[in-house]
C-alpha cells in the first residue's frame, strides 16, 4: 500500500473505470474517504491530495478529530446514531447516512433546528435481513420516509446499505441491486427525491457503481489497514 495521495489516485481510477464500464458519468459517483481510527494527520494528507468528503462512524471520535482538520471539508456520519448523540451529530456532520429509526430521525431534526444547521440524510436499509446488520428492515422504511414532510432541518436524500461481509465482491451485487429497486419503488410511491445511494466499500465499490451507487465509502483503500482490532462497519 502506497501513501495516501497515491492510494487516492488508485481509488479514483477504479471509480472512473467502473463508471466507464457502466456508461455513467464519472462525476455521478462521489468518493467518501472513511477516516475512522485514523488521526487528523491522515485527513490532512488526503485533503492536501484534493479529497473533500470524509466519513466517520462514531460521533465521539469525530468530535475530537474534526476540529483538528482543515475547514471546508464535508463530514458524513456513516455509523449508528444514538438519540443522545443527536445534538453533537447535528453540529459536526453535513450528512447522516445511517438513519435507522423515526425517533432518531426526529431527534436529529430537532437538534439540527436548534443548532441552525441543515443536514442531509439517508435511511440505512438492511436489505439482506441479516440479523447482525444495522439498518431498517425494508418493511419499516416507508414509515420513516413518511416523516419527510414534517422535518424542518433534515432532508432525506436517499438510502444506504452495508451488505453482509463476503470475500467475493460479486456476492454483494444482489444486495446493491435490491437497494436500487427498493429506492425506485419508494421514490415512486412517496414522490420523494431519493437520488443518493450510499453503497460500496473498498473491496466492492466497482460492483456498487455498476448497480447505481452515487456515494462509495472507502477506508482501507485510502488510509491502509486500520490498527484498532475488530473495527468494522457494524461497530458503534
Ligand atoms: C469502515 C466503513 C467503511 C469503509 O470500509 P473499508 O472496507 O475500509 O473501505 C464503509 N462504510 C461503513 C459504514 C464503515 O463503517
Amino acid at each position: 500500500m502506497g501513501g495516501i495521495a497515491e492510494n487516492l489516485e488508485t481509488v479514483r481510477a477504479r471509480i472512473a473505470a467502473a463508471c466507464a464500464r457502466a456508461g455513467r458519468a464519472p462525476e455521478s459517483v462521489r468518493l467518501l474517504a472513511v477516516s475512522k481510527t485514523h488521526g487528523p494527520e491522515a485527513v490532512r494528507a488526503a485533503a492536501a491530495a484534493g479529497q473533500r468528503l470524509f466519513g466517520e462512524n462514531r460521533v465521539q471520535e469525530a468530535a475530537a478529530k474534526i476540529p483538528e482538520c482543515p475547514g471546508q471539508l464535508e463530514w458524513h456520519l456513516i455509523g449508528p446514531l444514538q438519540s443522545n448523540k443527536a445534538a453533537q451529530a447535528a453540529r459536526l456532520f453535513d450528512w447522516v447516512h445511517s438513519v435507522d429509526s423515526a425517533k432518531r430521525l426526529e431527534a436529529l431534526d430537532r437538534q439540527a433546528a436548534d443548532a441552525g444547521r441543515h443536514l442531509r440524510a439517508r435511511v440505512q436499509v438492511n436489505v439482506s435481513g441479516e440479523r447482525s446488520k444495522s439498518g431498517l428492515a425494508p418493511e419499516a422504511v416507508l414509515e420513516v420516509l413518511a416523516l419527510a414532510d414534517r422535518l424542518r432541518n433534515v432532508q432525506i436524500c436517499g438510502l444506504m446499505t452495508i451488505p453482509p461481509l463476503a470475500e467475493d465482491p460479486e456476492t454483494a451485487r444482489p444486495h446493491f441491486r435490491k437497494l436500487r429497486e427498493l429506492r425506485d419503488a419508494w421514490a415512486a410511491e412517496t414522490g420523494l427525491d431519493l437520488t443518493e445511494l450510499s453503497m460500496g466499500m473498498t473491496h466492492d465499490l466497482d460492483v456498487a457503481i455498476a448497480e447505481g451507487a452515487t456515494f462509495v465509502r472507502v477506508g482501507t483503500g485510502i488510509f491502509g489497514t486500520r490498527a484498532r482490532p475488530a473495527e468494522g462497519a457494524e461497530e458503534t
